[in-house]
C-alpha cells in the first residue's frame, strides 16, 4: 500500500476530512458539520475525530498517515501556523493550530488558505491538470482565489496574495464586508446577491423578491436564482450585474496574468452559473487583450468540495513531507 496523508478543509460550515496518496486516489473520505459557533477547541477535536474516521474508511489508523494538512479560511499566518481570524470561525484569534494538531497527532501538519489550496487541486488533479499558469475564483458565500504560478501557489510578501475577490469592479459600487464599496463579491458572492436582493426589498423595491422573502423567510442566491429563472425582473438584474462585474475581473486577471487557464468554481456558480456565466465570459472576452486571450481557457472547476483537501495533498507532495 502506498503512504497515505490526511487533508481537511476546515468551513464555517463542513469539515471535510480526506485520506489520500500523493496521487490523489482518495482511500477515505468523511464530511461532519464543523459547527464553529462553539468555537476553536471543540472544532479542532471534530477535525481530528473527522480525519481518524476518514482513515478508518480508507482501512488505517490515523498514527500512520505520514502527514496531514489543512485548508483554511480567514486571515494565515503561514510562517508559524496561525489561523489569525476568520469570520466564519468565531472565536478564531491567532489558534497556534499546526502546533496544536501536530503534537496531538505525532505528524508534521501543513497549514494553506483554503482558496489557494483548492487553486493547487484544481491545477494538479482537476480542470487545469497539465497547465503551470492558473487562476482559481471560487464565487460562494464570498469570492476567493488562488494564484498558481509554475504549479505552486503564488502567496505575496506576506502571505495575502490572491484577494482575488476584493477587486474593486465598480466604483462606489455596493458595499463589501470587507469596508469597501463595489468589490467582485459584493456583487456576485452569495453574501453580496443576498444583501443587495434585501436593499432592493427594504427600499421597497422588487415586489417580487418582497413576496419570496415573505414566503421563503429568506431571500439567499439560491432564491434570487430561482425568482430570476421564473422572470422577476429584480432578481434577473442582480444576476446581469453579477456577470457583468465578473466579465470585468475576469478582464483584468486576463490582462495581469497572463495564464492558460481560469477556473471558476464555488456554490453560487453551481448553483447559479446558468444566470450569468455565458454573459461573463462575454464581458472578458470583449475587454481583455487579444494577446493574453489567445492562450487563455476559461473553465468551470471540476473537483467540487474536494479541490481543498486534495490541494493540501498537492501541497504535501511539494514540500517532501514524510
Ligand atoms: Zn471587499
Amino acid at each position: 500500500m502506498p503512504d497515505l496523508y490526511g487533508a481537511i478543509d476546515l468551513g464555517g460550515t463542513k469539515l471535510r476530512a480526506i485520506v489520500a496518496d500523493l496521487d490523489g486516489n482518495i482511500g477515505g473520505e468523511l464530511i461532519r458539520p464543523s459547527e464553529a459557533g462553539e468555537g476553536p477547541e471543540p472544532v479542532i477535536d471534530r477535525m481530528i475525530e473527522t480525519l481518524e474516521a476518514a482513515a478508518g474508511k480508507a482501512g488505517v489508523s490515523l498514527s500512520s498517515v505520514r502527514a496531514v494538512g489543512v485548508a483554511s479560511p480567514g486571515a494565515l499566518d503561514l510562517e508559524d501556523g496561525l489561523v489569525q481570524e476568520a469570520p466564519q470561525l468565531p472565536g478564531w484569534n491567532g489558534v497556534p493550530l499546526v502546533e496544536i494538531m501536530s503534537k496531538r497527532l505525532g505528524v508534521p501538519v501543513l497549514l494553506e488558505n483554503d482558496a489557494n489550496a483548492a487553486a493547487l487541486g484544481e491545477n494538479r488533479f482537476g480542470a487545469g491538470r497539465g497547465t503551470r499558469f492558473l487562476v482559481y475564483l471560487t464565487i460562494s458565500t464570498g469570492v476567493g482565489g488562488g494564484i498558481i504560478i509554475d504549479r505552486k501557489v503564488y502567496h505575496g510578501a506576506s502571505g495575502a496574495a490572491g484577494e482575488l475577490g476584493h477587486m474593486v469592479v465598480w466604483f462606489n459600487g455596493p458595499r463589501c464586508l470587507c469596508g469597501e464599496r463595489g468589490c467582485l463579491e459584493a456583487i456576485a458572492s452569495g453574501t453580496g446577491l443576498s444583501w443587495r436582493a434585501k436593499e432592493l426589498v427594504d427600499g421597497g423595491h422588487a415586489p417580487g423578491l418582497v413576496g419570496i422573502l415573505r414566503e421563503k423567510g429568506e431571500l439567499g442566491a439560491d432564491e434570487i436564482a430561482d425568482a430570476a429563472r421564473a422572470g422577476d425582473v429584480d432578481a434577473r438584474r442582480l444576476f446581469d450585474e453579477a456577470g457583468l462585474y465578473l466579465g470585468v475581473a475576469l478582464a483584468h486577471y486576463v490582462n495581469i496574468f497572463n495564464r492558460e487557464m481560469i477556473v471558476l468554481g464555488g456554490g453560487v456558480l453551481t448553483g447559479a452559473g446558468d444566470l450569468f456565466f455565458d454573459h461573463a465570459e462575454r464581458i472578458m472576452r470583449q475587454l481583455a487583450r487579444k494577446e493574453p486571450l489567445k492562450y487563455l481557457r476559461l473553465e468551470r472547476a471540476s473537483l467540487g468540495d474536494r479541490s481543498g483537501p486534495l490541494g493540501m495533498i498537492a501541497a504535501m507532495r511539494d514540500m517532501g513531507v514524510e
